[in-house]
């Protein structure tokens, strides 16, 4: 659980639990194992304050579909409850759980103390349960984060004694400015739900690098033309499936907003974004642990805005080097971006290719920014 859910059986081979709510119940049987877990703690983990109206029944029917799925009679029913039958350090999640206390328990001998947080925090790979999908769970959110905090911890007291790595941190930060090496300056569009021809046009003509952060919705309404964006060398990023302010959702809606977005717009366009923006530019720690749980490896605001009144800076200075200009898919854009051109070009600016490592050595930006 401390990755991609795997379930892995006493022959070696692996079963397929699919679904959000069948991989819900079995991560919360998981978590107490070999322990009866009460039905009304699973309706609540499942289905959180809006549980269907009959729900002992519901959650019989997922036990049901649970118990093919998994070998035979490793849930045990009782009758105020069910026990996933595996024994404790079978699961990632309850052994990092144990090592960390017998760790964090040695506060005499050091040594022996880093090799138990050591090896807790080697169980994990990726994000606690990163592809569970519970949506509307307050119970699984707080298990998350717990699991997350105890991780930050684990890798602290680690680091108190021996100087090691610390495993990538369940946050991605949010940049406003890139590399202003070369003179780079970084053009991206956002929502907005007007093609521009013209645009395409000088993309194909000048090869000029722009960065389009696609709602999934806008996305799908003209596929054909994205298709040819990211022919012309054009570049998509993940700007949610349908434009929320993140900042309002819960860790797993905030997730999902970022993970599917990006797959979806992956198989669309043979590549995955890994560069996301949120909408409104309104981040805080949960949009960002959110971000790096949906696979996102940054995320992007801006220093610059350009629309049909001209061009806004940061600094109300002219464009500098290092800047991300910012526009949206409305008509007149074509227009927009032939000045925009004229005024980067008049700053002797090189508009440039963003990715994850044109972030390289810049200053996360602290505060969410205004616009969308
Ligand atoms: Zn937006």
């Amino acid at each position: 659980m401390l990755g991609p859910l795997e379930v892995r059986t006493d022959d070696g081979g692996l079963a397929d639990v699919p679904g959000a709510r069948l991989r819900g119940l079995l991560t919360a049987l998981a978590l107490r194992p070999d322990r009866v877990v009460p039905k009304a703690s699973l309706v609540d983990w499942i289905w959180g304050e809006d549980p269907p109206a009959d729900a002992a029944n519901a959650l019989q029917r997922l036990v049901s579909r649970l118990r093919k799925a998994l070998p035979e009679a490793a849930i045990e029913g009782q009758p105020d409850g069910y026990r996933l039958r595996v024994a404790p350090d079978a699961v990632d999640a309850a052994r990092f759980e144990r090592l960390v206390s017998a760790g964090q328990a040695r506060t005499e001998d050091a040594a022996q103390r880093a090799r138990l947080l050591r090896e807790a925090l080697e169980l994990w790979r990726g994000a606690a349960m990163q592809d569970v999908g519970l949506l509307d769970s307050a119970a699984f959110d707080a298990a998350v984060i717990r699991l997350e905090e105890l991780r930050l911890t684990a890798a602290d007291g680690e680091q108190a004694v021996l100087p090691v790595t610390v495993p990538s941190l369940p946050e991605i930060p949010l940049y406003s400015f890139a590399s202003p090496a070369n003179r780079a300056i970084y053009i991206t569009v956002d929502d907005g739900w007007t093609p521009s021809q013209k645009v395409l046009a000088i993309m194909r003509q000048t090869h000029l690098p722009v960065t389009a952060f696609l709602i999934q919705k806008a996305a799908q309404e003209n596929l054909p033309y994205w298709r040819a964006f990211v022919a012309a060398g054009g570049t998509v990023g993940d700007h949610t499936v349908s434009h929320p302010f993140l900042t309002k959702l819960s860790l797993g809606q905030a997730t999902v907003q970022w993970g599917q977005a990006r797959r979806v717009e992956g198989k669309w366009f043979g590549h995955t974004p890994v560069l996301g923006r949120p909408p409104y530019g309104a981040f805080d720690p949960t949009v960002e642990a959110a971000a790096y749980r949906g696979g996102l490896t940054t995320l992007v605001g801006w220093s610059a805005t350009a629309d049909s009144d001209g061009i806004e800076t940061w600094n109300g200075k002219p464009l500098e080097a290092g800047e991300i200009v910012l526009l949206h898919w409305i008509p007149g854009l074509g227009a927009q971006m032939v000045k925009l051109l004229a005024a980067i070009r008049a700053q002797h600016l090189v508009p440039t290719p963003l990715t994850p490592a044109s972030f390289a050595g810049q200053v996360p930006q602290q505060h969410s920014l205004s616009g969308d």
